[in-house]
């Protein structure tokens, strides 16, 4: 799988949305979803994903599915400053397998970043879902009304 290729409704982030597959969820509206990331890459990495677009990447995507997703991502990263005071955050978008695309559903990561912690590695080791849970309910709590 890589940069072409045919949308899989079965990827585990569309089995997320359908409610099929766990998620520790965050925040969502009637476009975008966004959920903590289970392979942590720092302390509150989130994800956000579009509930219907079946666009596999940033190519492939509609310009209204971007807009949401965006729009989206800026929302759950104020979030994040205000819960966890991080010194900056990454916000990063994988196209293909040799980029480091593991999951072919359009998303984008927030990474709050710390400038005395070393980025964990990509997919790593599995966080604690009741330690995700934690950050979650924090994060959420500094949503916008
Ligand atoms: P990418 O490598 O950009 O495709 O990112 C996929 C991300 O999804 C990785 O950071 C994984 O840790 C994360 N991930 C994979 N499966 C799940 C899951 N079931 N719940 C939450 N995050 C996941």
């Amino acid at each position: 799988m890589s940069l072409d290729g045919v949308y899989d409704s079965q990827n585990i982030f569309a089995k997320i949305v359908r409610g099929e597959a766990p998620a520790v969820r965050l925040c969502e509206d009637a476009d975008t979803l966004a959920f903590m990331d289970v392979f942590p890459q720092s302390r509150g990495h989130a994800l956000v994903i579009h509930r219907r677009s079946t666009a596999r990447n940033l190519l492939e995507a509609e310009p209204e599915t971007l807009t949401s997703v965006m729009s989206m991502t800026q929302r759950v990263a104020r979030a994040v400053r205000l819960a966890l005071n991080p010194d900056g955050i990454m916000i990063s978008q994988f196209n293909g397998a040799p980029a480091g695309q593991t999951v072919f559903h359009l998303h984008v990561h927030i990474i709050p970043r710390w400038a005395d912690q070393p980025l964990g590695r990509h997919g790593a080791g599995m966080a604690d879902i009741e330690d995700l849970k934690a950050l979650a309910a924090q994060i959420s709590a500094r949503l916008p009304a």
